[in-house]
């Protein structure tokens, strides 16, 4: 039995994704950081703070994650998870891959963070490594057990594409191992790496693949007491679209000051706001947000521009199937309690 359900956009929560550095330690095949876009600028931690500040101040019961890039990389992460609990966001996420620089977890508490989230693409060494570097795996894994020990909170989010969807079905006895609490699955996004770089590209995996494994998987986790939140991608005939940039108020930030509303704009100069001396300005048009407002039978319309061939159509031109948007989430609960902020979500 598939248990499920879909999770509307929230009208009422706000979720904003600090890239506070592009600078990375590894060179993941599908890494959707994209200098060019994005800048290669570390923010100071006066310019964190005060960019903090904004988003607390217009948006009521924010959650912040704080990414990169690695955001353990900047020498003052901690001095911004702590901001960002004293200006009362909801909850206070970290993504990291595992290598937990600055010897962050020495830095802050378990009342500073609700959670940290760990990246990892494989069940085992050989596939993980494959896809983010030699060692990765390892370094990840002792990072979640250094976590857990000193009682973080934990989730753990999963990149499927074709080279990794076959130990998607092993993830269970990993997470229960480690002592994950929630499981993330993402579909890779033809962006960054995926996008520009030929001889590093992944695939997308076929809405057969993916329905007949990620439903599945997502149900055999939560019957070990893990929750589990995967994106939606195919709508069923019946299914309303909608357009998180429309309904929902997400914020990817980038060091460059760009502020995006969607993660698939975030390769080009598509971005609806920008960082202005400490103030979030809208930019002209055109720009992601006059996008949002075409409707197309296909669903999403940047995924219609940019990553068309996840599109079939039938014999009389229709598309067989709209994508979802790809903030669309489906949510299956843990069978057993298990301690988490219900404020945390996963990064795109
Ligand atoms: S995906 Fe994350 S860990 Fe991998 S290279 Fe990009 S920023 Fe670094
Ligand atoms: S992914 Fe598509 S539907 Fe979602 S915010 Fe972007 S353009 Fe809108």
């Amino acid at each position: 039995m598939n248990s499920s359900r879909t999770v509307a956009f929230s009208k009422n929560a706000a979720n904003v994704f600090f890239h506070i550095l592009t600078a990375c330690n590894l060179r993941c095949r599908h890494c959707y950081i994209n200098p060019a876009q994005h800048g290669t600028q570390t923010l100071d931690i006066e310019t964190i703070s005060s960019w903090l500040q904004v988003f607390a101040a217009q948006e009521r019961a924010a959650n912040v994650i704080f990414l990169g890039g690695e955001p353990t990389l900047h020498p003052d992460l901690s001095a911004a998870v702590k901001t960002a609990r004293n200006l009362g966001f909801q909850s206070v996420t970290i993504d990291t891959n595992g290598y937990l620089f600055n010897n962050i977890l020495q830095k802050i508490t378990p009342d500073d963070v609700d959670v940290i989230s760990f990246s990892l693409d494989g069940a085992t060494a050989p596939v993980n490594d494959s896809l983010r570097g030699k060692g990765s795996y390892e370094t990840c894994l002792n990072g979640i057990r250094q976590a857990v020990s000193g009682g973080f909170h934990t989730s753990l989010i999963y990149t499927v594409s074709s080279a990794n969807l076959h130990e998607l079905e092993k993830m269970p006895d990993v997470l229960v191992g480690l002592g994950i609490e929630r499981f993330f699955i993402q579909v890779i996004g033809i962006r960054g790496e995926s996008a520009h770089n030929a001889g590093a590209a992944l695939n997308q995996v076929s809405p057969e693949a993916w329905l007949k494994t990620v439903p599945a998987v997502a149900e055999a986790v939560t019957a070990r007491g893990i929750s589990v939140i995967y994106p939606r991608v195919f709508l069923k005939p019946d299914e309303p679209f909608e357009c998180a940039g429309k309904v929902a108020r997400n914020f990817f930030i980038f060091p460059n000051g760009r502020v995006y509303r969607c993660p698939l704009c975030e390769d080009y100069p598509l971005h609806g706001g920008v960082m202005t001396s400490g103030v979030l300005t809208p930019t002209p048009p055109i720009n992601e947000a006059d996008l949002f407002n075409l409707d197309i039978l296909e669903g999403c319309v940047m995924n219609r521009l940019i990553q068309p061939d996840n599109i079939r159509y039938a014999s009389d031109g229709a598309p067989a199937y709209r994508i979802a948007c790809c903030l669309l989430k489906e949510e299956a609960p843990a069978r057993r309690p298990r301690r988490i902020s219900d404020g945390s979500i996963g990064a795109p």
